[in-house]
């Protein structure tokens, strides 16, 4: 039987399968020929580029814009890529209005800057749909490499070593490979299993063995991948979740927000998830804002996203938080979660108003309860199962500019590293320049 968005409870089915299908449908669709050589047209090919500098790859953007405008989507899609192997998924996923749109010197004139995602995602699409694979691997070098965690860091970083003729083995603790793009990112920005096919066709450069269901820490360890390779790279993620620590947290009902988005995005039917009538999400990022609008689309009849601190200081950009409004999340800022209880057969979640004081944050003294059939907590991730003996930075992997360990022979990248932003495109960046630096300390 059928739901509706106001059946009580967590049920499963609250919407039909074709509306759920439109729901998660791709959020922008890709550019038609026309639509992109118009696109193109509205850039300036500026000299020293803002847009490039702002790209955390560093792709040369007035040019592969050029190469559109020309007519040569396959030179652009090379230029893109030779920079960044993930581009397909980088402009689907980039948060471009922070990064390159948000530098476009036509966003600074006229608050509308060329569409660099979507004319990246043009480029890269043509390649990679048609399985067309542009890189070839250099003669073997006889060198043994260890990269642990498939994600993008690790995929980056793997594709980079194997081009220059290393061989690869490629360690996941997941059934499959693609860390956050197969298991995090909202479903709406990944549609039609773009996730797995970048994977896929990343793979086709050859001298990469995967694989998954191999974590480091169980019979995996660090001193057997030295011994048995030239070098390691980690690019394990943030595989823990922080806790509320309130009491009640774990009453049924309640639920990491990465767990329920990565059972989400393996979901061979979307009408077969359970979601709440009545969800509030705990926390102010991507993670928070992910969880808060599919669970919209699945079909929730409220949804209050909130947050102890001002909307200024959530992490989530104005263009998520705006996205999430738009389909219907009430975003509910200083408010700090005290406890969630059981009431009525459902939850009821207690919060206390704050606001900035002179020592930080303070209560304001007033409080209010939402009622809740289903709690989300999303109040960030951590590094967890890293192996010991390496010094640590702020809860992550202590890294040099080159991606350095505190251990010889170990390199680290993405967002178990220190510093950096926790982005798929900074993890790209990052596992590409650690693979350079292996490389380089392999043939001295
Ligand atoms: C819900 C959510 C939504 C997001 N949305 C966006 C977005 O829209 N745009 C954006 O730019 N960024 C987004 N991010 C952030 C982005 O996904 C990450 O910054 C990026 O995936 C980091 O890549 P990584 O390779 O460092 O780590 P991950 O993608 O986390 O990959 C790490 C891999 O290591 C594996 N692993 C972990 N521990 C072990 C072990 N012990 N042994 C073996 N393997 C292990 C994991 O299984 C995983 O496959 C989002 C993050 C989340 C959680
Ligand atoms: S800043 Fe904007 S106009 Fe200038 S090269 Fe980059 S995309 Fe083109």
């Amino acid at each position: 039987m059928t739901h509706s968005p106001q059946t009580d409870g967590i049920v499963a089915a609250r919407l039909d399968s074709a509306t759920l299908a439109a729901h998660f449908d791709d959020l922008y669709p890709l550019l038609g020929d026309h639509e992109a050589r118009v696109a193109a047209d509205r850039c300036y090919f500026c000299h020293d580029a803002p847009c490039v500098t702002a790209c955390p790859t560093a792709i040369d953007i007035p040019l592969f814009i050029r190469q559109i405008q020309t007519g040569l989507p396959d030179a652009a899609a090379r230029t893109i890529l030779g920079q960044n192997i993930l581009g397909a998924m980088c402009a689907r996923v980039c948060p471009t209005e922070t990064l390159c749109e948000g530098a476009c010197v036509r966003e600074k004139a006229e608050g509308n800057p060329v569409e660099i995602g979507r004319l990246q995602r043009y480029a890269t699409d043509g390649l990679l749909l048609a399985n067309d694979h542009p890189f070839t691997r250099a003669a073997p070098s006889g060198k043994r490499v260890a990269v642990v965690g498939a994600g993008p860091a690790g995929l980056a970083c793997a594709h980079r070593l194997a081009m220059l003729g290393h061989d690869v083995v490629l360690h996941d603790a997941r059934p499959r490979a693609g860390g956050l793009n197969e298991y995090g990112i909202a479903a709406y920005k990944a549609a039609n299993g773009i996730a797995q096919a970048e994977v896929d066709w990343l793979l086709r450069i050859g001298g990469i063995r995967v694989q998954t269901g191999s974590a480091l820490g169980g019979d995996l360890t660090l001193a057997a991948l030295q011994a048995d390779h030239d070098a390691v790279f980690l690019g394990i993620g943030l595989a823990g979740v922080n806790a509320l620590k309130l009491p009640g947290e774990d009453l049924p009902g309640v639920r990491d927000a990465v767990e329920f988005i990565a059972g989400l995005r393996q979901a061979p039917d979307l009408a077969a998830l359970p979601i709440g009538r009545r969800v509030v999400v705990i926390g102010g990022g991507m993670t928070a804002v992910d969880a808060a609008v599919q669970s919209r689309l699945l079909g929730a009849e409220t949804v209050h996203m909130v947050y102890r601190r001002e909307r200024e200081a959530m992490s989530a950009s104005g263009y998520e938080l705006d996205h999430a409004a738009t389909e219907g999340v009430a975003i509910l800022t200083n408010a700090l979660p005290l406890a969630i209880r059981a009431e009525g057969g459902a939850l009821a979640v207690d919060f206390a108003y704050t606001r900035a004081g002179a020592a930080g944050l303070e209560k304001t003294g007033e409080t209010f309860t939402l009622p809740a059939d289903q709690v989300f907590k999303a109040i960030g991730q951590r590094l967890a199962g890293a192996p010991g003996g390496l010094a640590l930075d702020g809860g992550k992997i202590a890294v040099d500019a080159a991606g350095r360990t505190s251990l010889t022979g170990v390199w680290a990248g993405g967002d178990c590293a220190a510093g950096g932003e926790d982005l798929t495109v900074t993890a790209v960046a990052q596992g590409r320049d650690a693979a350079m630096d292996i490389h380089a300390v392999l043939s001295a």
